[in-house]
């Protein structure tokens, strides 16, 4: 059964009526700029054809009550529950998470019973979480008729994922999820939040791009991003600008040698040419030359691996055996340590690159890898 039918089927089964509608939000992979996005800089993300969908209809009686398929009990909270962070838990908090954010916006958010189904894999830095919120999202203001331009949500889907859950993300999920657009990735200025829709035509260009997930547990994760913060906000003070966006390539070598220890050199260098690396990926986008952005991708990978520091040996894998078997450029995508890599393939041999990656990764006794063929898809939107 199709993701959309799922939700449907699990809305009839649990509440024993019709969902009023359908309303769906796709994950999201981000061809380059990482950890670029707490440093002010660029991102260019894009939209996957995976989505999650959620059913949904009004409560009269001014709750919320929520099903998942991956789990087997629905979850209800009240208004007091939902302004309270904390009071629901577990993943119902993405769901309450945006009634939170929508009430302190403000907003007279309907009562809603509401049943999710998802095709996005959870928890590999495709972002399923943006694609909840997002989705449930959508729900909320349709059933409610609230007056909430859809500018305005990747802040309020941020902050259900920020205040409510309490994980500290960017912008850069919700912003591709929301606006991505089929065909085109979403160049995403993190210090202005403009946005700007980049011609991301791999099918006209006979292309694509496949999605290795890495399989690879993530080892110490969280105290690695935040030391990687840190030492990025420690640069920035030391070199005196607001943030390491603030320092142009060109500068770099100068920057470099006001900086004492070896290592945050190393850190600083990687923000400062992925920016650059983000800006000369836009350009050659835009002249559509879409498989010269390969050695770019590459280089990312390069930069994330020997100088910001932030890969295993299950992604580095991945990237060699991707570039071996042909692909034009590959990386890891996402915060580091695990997590998907990407990489850019003709289409007609992405089967023969992801097998490539499988035997590899058989070789040295790696858990077998997930892979995905993916076109640039489009944003949240009500199906029926
Ligand atoms: P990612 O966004 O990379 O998939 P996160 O850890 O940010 O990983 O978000 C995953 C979490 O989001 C899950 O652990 C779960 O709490 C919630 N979630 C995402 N999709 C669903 C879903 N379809 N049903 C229930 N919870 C979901
Ligand atoms: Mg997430």
């Amino acid at each position: 059964m199709n993701v959309a039918d799922r939700a449907t089927a699990g809305f009839r089964q649990r509440y024993g009526a019709e969902p009023a509608g359908r309303w769906a939000a796709p994950g999201r992979v981000n061809l380059i700029g990482e950890h670029t996005d707490y440093n002010d800089g660029f991102v260019l993300p894009f939209a996957l054809p995976l989505r999650t969908v959620v059913a949904a209809a009004p409560a009269r009686d001014g709750r919320w009550t929520v099903w998942s398929e991956l789990d087997d009990e629905p979850v209800d909270f009240g208004p007091a529950d939902a302004d309270e962070p904390g009071r629901v838990d577990g993943w119902a908090a993405y769901v309450a998470g945006v009634v939170w954010a929508l009430r302190a916006d403000g907003h007279d958010v309907p009562g809603a019973r509401l049943a999710v189904a998802s095709d996005v894999p959870v928890g590999s830095g495709l972002s399923s979480s943006a694609a909840i919120e997002s989705a449930v999202l959508a729900a909320l203001v349709d059933l409610g008729g609230l007056d909430l331009p859809t500018g305005r949500w990747p802040r309020l889907a941020q902050r259900a994922e920020n205040d409510y859950v309490g994980a500290p993300t960017g912008i850069m999920d919700q912003s591709a999820v929301i606006r991505g657009r089929a065909g085109h990735a979403l160049f995403l200025d993190c210090r202005t939040e403009e946005v700007e829709q980049i011609p991301f035509d791999l099918d006209g260009a006979g292309l694509a791009v496949l999605v290795i997930d890495s399989r690879a547990p993530h080892r110490h994760a969280d105290g690695e991003y935040a030391a990687r913060r840190k030492s990025c906000e420690r640069a920035a003070a030391t070199l005196g600008v607001t943030a390491l966006r603030d320092v142009d390539v060109a500068d770099l070598d100068a920057a470099l040698a006001r900086l004492d220890d070896d290592e945050t050199r190393r850190r600083v260098r990687h923000v400062v040419t992925e920016n650059q690396r983000v800006l000369d990926t836009v350009a050659l986008l835009r002249a559509g030359r879409v498989r010269d952005t390969g050695p770019l991708l590459t280089a990312s990978h390069a930069s994330m691996r020997d100088d910001f520091e932030i890969t295993v040996p299950e992604i580095d894998t991945a990237v060699e055996a991707a570039l071996a078997a042909g692909a034009y450029g590959a990386r890891m995508t996402g915060g580091g340590f695990g997590g998907c890599v990407l990489a850019l393939v003709d289409a007609g041999s992405a089967d023969a690159v992801a097998a490539a990656v499988t035997d590899a990764y058989a070789r040295n006794g790696f858990t077998a890898p997930g892979t995905l063929t993916v076109l640039p898809a489009g944003g949240v939107t009500r199906l029926d």
